[in-house]
């Protein structure tokens, strides 16, 4: 059967590549109706943080990438990494390494002055019994290594990149598997090791993760053949680029799932943009829900190629899912963002007329929080003229039109859509101006601005709030 992880390390917000990560495992495991596992890899103590963690599984909640089983701590398992590699140096396939820090630090200034890359030479891997006591009666401490011979060819099929063939010279020497000890014990366990257990014990079949692995999959495909384990598959999705093609980093913006949240954009579109990083469905369509997504998913369609990121696509994306959305769930989101600029509104009481603002905003976002500016004129008491508003309202010919439509409006008993059409047709008729005129005008007096959401709308949010008479009165004077 299908299993799948995300083994993230608390040591940051939830990126944005950990999430697109988290997005390609998720659709791959409804696609094949598997398990979806999360992992937190917290075995770094001094860098990770629980309010990483807590950020984590709340951004994954939020984008809807749910785990069937888990979350699952590292930090709570690593007797069982110890006993790993108790195998493996009881098999002869790890040693203990006494080198100091010192000693490692000068072998690498000697690889660097005659131009090599830098590796573990294998110094300690052939220490007769007499030397390594001698090591401990010094009082070294030790770390283990994982032996890794040089001429062993190591090949898998990527399911994205293919055929990859690496050598065991291509890994820098003998790999260490657990942190410094005391003699005879066995120190705090390492990556590679740590995560080849675990895949072990949860029967992952799909390790599905960023190309910055394809290395560490090298290095673990050995400790999967040293514990006689079967070797899962492997599929290294590509990087997420900027949209200079160069690897995303702060200075683009946002790199965290917190950052697109605070930006404004919707999980849903957020979720759906990430699905796009590197893969294509068949079908070209571009705006899916991650269910439809993962009826279509393959790795066949997944690029080796950095994914651009492509803010353009992602506004696209969010002004899609903000129309779609009814005016009460977008008038949930909205209210944090009205509060937050100071607007004055009783949510329950007003509530009528708030969710025709969600109505007539919703139509033209791109991001929630456009709609602060974009709605502030249906808030204010009074209103404020930009520049534009007050060139139209000094224009010849428009005081007498506002003049008009107010007098109309007096004579009207309620204004609904249609009888606010009919009274800017009979003054455009009536004053024989043109229309654009009258619309532009009475957009000017009632929202200060030349351009903005729907005209009737507005005005009959202002009506409803009994504030378009005294906009009137006010531009007209
Ligand atoms: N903990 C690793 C990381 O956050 C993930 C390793 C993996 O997926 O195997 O990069």
């Amino acid at each position: 059967s299908i299993r799948v992880r995300l083994a993230p390390s608390p040591t940051g917000n939830l990126h944005i590549g950990t999430a697109r990560t988290a997005v390609f495992n998720w659709l791959f495991a409804k696609h094949h109706g598997g398990q979806f596992i999360l992992r937190i890899e917290d075995t770094d103590t001094e860098r990770s943080k629980p309010e990483f963690t807590e950020n984590i599984v709340s951004g994954l909640h939020w984008l809807g990438l749910d785990w069937d089983e888990g979350p699952f701590y590292q930090s709570q398992r690593l007797d069982l990494y110890r006993q790993a590699v108790q195998t493996l140096l009881d098999k002869g396939l790890a040693y203990r390494c006494y080198c100091t820090p010192e000693e490692l630090e000068a072998m690498r200034e000697e690889q660097k002055a005659k131009k090599q890359a830098p590796r573990y030479d294998n110094r300690h891997r052939h220490l007769t019994p007499e030397q390594q006591q001698a090591y401990e009666a010094e009082g070294r401490t030790a770390v283990i290594r994982f032996k890794i011979d040089d001429d062993r060819p190591i090949v898998w099929d990527d399911l994205v990149r293919g055929t990859l063939t690496w050598a065991g010279r291509d890994l820098g020497g003998d790999m260490a598997i657990a942190r410094a000890a005391k003699p005879g014990e066995i120190g705090q366990p390492l990556y590679n090791l740590a995560v080849v257990v675990d895949d072990v014990d949860m029967k992952i079949s799909h390790v599905i993760r960023g190309e910055d692995h394809i290395a560490n999959t090298a290095k673990q495909i050995l400790l999967y053949e040293a514990l006689e384990q079967p070797v899962p598959k492997f599929a290294h999705t590509p990087l997420i680029l900027n949209p200079n093609g160069q690897k995303l980093s702060k200075r683009d913006g946002a790199t965290s799932v917190n950052d697109f949240q605070q930006l404004g954009y919707t999980a849903e579109a957020l979720a759906n943009y990430m699905a796009l990083l590197g893969w294509s469905p068949p079908d070209a369509e571009e705006r899916f829900t991650l269910d439809e997504a993962a009826k279509q998913f393959d790795f066949a369609r997944v690029n080796k190629a950095g994914a651009r990121f492509d803010w353009d696509k992602l506004n696209w994306l969010n002004s899609q899912v903000l129309h779609e959305l009814s005016p009460e769930t977008l008038l949930e989101q909205l209210i944090p963002y009205w509060q937050e600029a100071g607007y004055e509104f009783d949510v329950e009481s007003d509530r009528p007329w708030l969710l025709q603002v969600a109505a007539v905003v919703g139509a033209s976002l791109t991001v929630l929080p456009d709609a602060v500016e974009m709605s502030r004129p249906l808030f204010t008491q009074s209103v404020d003229y930009d520049e534009k508003a007050q060139q139209q309202l000094a224009m010849e010919q428009v005081p007498e039109t506002l003049a008009a439509v107010r007098d109309k409006l007096g004579e009207s008993a309620e204004l609904t859509e249609a009888t606010a059409k009919d009274i800017i047709k009979q003054v455009t008729k009536e004053l024989k101006v043109k229309k654009g005129l009258v619309m532009k005008s009475l957009r000017a007096a009632l929202t200060g601005a030349v351009q903005g959401p729907d005209l009737i709308q507005s005005w009959l949010i202002l009506n409803a709030r009994g504030l378009d008479r005294q906009r009137l009165d006010q531009a007209i004077n």
